[in-house]
């Protein structure tokens, strides 16, 4: 804690970032409540996330905001789209409805109680899993046309890591897909980066 109150009011640091998970006798809330909002380049802090929730300025989550940047980058129509996000993390899945919700979209939010997830998913026009569950979105579960973002990183025992998304087959419905590794991942880092650079320029709501 002192040394982020140290980090806080160093005037050379702009960017905080606090790797998680921590070790479990250090309350992750209180460490993330700790970091200035105008620092907090992860955007997890309460100021923030309340900030997104509102529609202000703020520094958003890195994941979500790679996908956004993504997204609108290849000009997917977002305003009046069915967008389902599978997976509602603090740090994916419900930043990320937020974000979607402010483009137009129509945001439908599951989760692991989600009671006939195909249904759902199938509606999508923007289709997004970001749960850790390898082979959880089958070709079956995917509008064709549908753009598929897969946000899942997982390690096979054979050492190979994938997505959430049935990658091969999905590739073969949908109209755009993210592979993994290789895709969401660097946009997270670049997200990082911009919002580092940000947090210098002060567009965030408050550095201290
Ligand atoms: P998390 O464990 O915090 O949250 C998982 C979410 O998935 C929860 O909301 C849970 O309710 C939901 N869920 C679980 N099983 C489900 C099911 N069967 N159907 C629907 N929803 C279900 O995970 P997280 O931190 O959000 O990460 C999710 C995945 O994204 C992980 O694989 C993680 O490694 C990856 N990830 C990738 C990046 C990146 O930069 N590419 C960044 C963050 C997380």
């Amino acid at each position: 804690m002192s040394k982020l109150s140290r980090l806080n009011k160093d005037r050379t640091v702009d960017g905080i970032l606090v790797q998680l998970p921590l070790p479990k006798h250090i309350a992750e809330k209180t460490i993330i409540q700790a970091i200035a909002p105008g620092k907090d380049v992860d955007g997890f802090h309460p100021v923030n996330a309340g900030a997104l929730f509102t529609g202000q300025p703020c520094l958003k989550p890195c994941t979500p905001l790679g996908v956004m940047v993504m997204l609108e980058h290849h000009n997917t129509a977002l305003r009046g789209a069915e967008a389902v996000v599978v997976g509602a993390s603090n740090i994916v899945g419900k930043p990320l409805a937020m974000m979607l919700l402010q483009a137009g979209a129509t945001v439908t939010l599951c989760n692991s109680k989600t009671q006939n997830l195909e249904e759902k998913t199938r509606r999508a026009d923007i289709l997004v899993a970001a749960v850790g569950r390898p082979g959880l979105i089958s070709a079956e579960m995917v509008k064709p046309g549908a753009v598929v973002i897969d946000v899942g990183i997982n390690r096979l025992e054979s050492g190979q890591l994938v997505g959430d998304v049935d990658f091969d087959r999905v590739a073969r419905v949908a109209k755009a897909i993210t592979p993994v590794p290789g895709g969401v991942g660097p946009m997270t880092i670049a997200m990082l980066l911009q919002n580092t650079l940000d947090a210098a320029e002060s567009l965030a709501p408050s550095s201290t």
